[in-house]
């Protein structure tokens, strides 16, 4: 399993980033502080995130975690069939890449 809904918000899921190597949320159901939300295709193993608006990217730069203190700390992606693609411009080593997105921890 890549993606996992909080057990608390329903709408919520999150997925574990290999460039960031902590955790990401991604929104389906309320638009999240970027404006975005993300439609889903319920595939676990496979799962797609599709921006709506379409056309938008996924910008982890306002997700309160180990990078918050680094205002200049920056994460952009795209999730399809899977894996997960990296903004040229982002922040960690795999940036303009696309890697598997890693399955998370059996804790979860
Ligand atoms: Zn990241």
């Amino acid at each position: 399993m890549k993606v996992q809904e909080y057990d608390n918000d329903r709408s919520t899921y999150f997925c574990y980033c290999p460039g960031c190597q902590e955790y990401h949320s991604l929104h389906t159901g309320r638009p999240n502080a970027d404006g975005i939300r993300l439609e889903y295709n319920n595939s676990p193993e496979f799962p797609s995130f599709r921006p709506v608006p379409i056309g938008r990217i996924i910008n982890s730069g306002l997700n309160r975690s180990k990078h918050a203190n680094d205002p200049n700390w920056k994460c952009v992606f795209t999730i399809k069939f899977g894996k997960i693609s990296f903004s040229n411009d982002s922040s960690h080593n795999l940036a303009g890449t696309t890697v598997d997105l890693p399955d998370l921890m059996p804790e979860f």
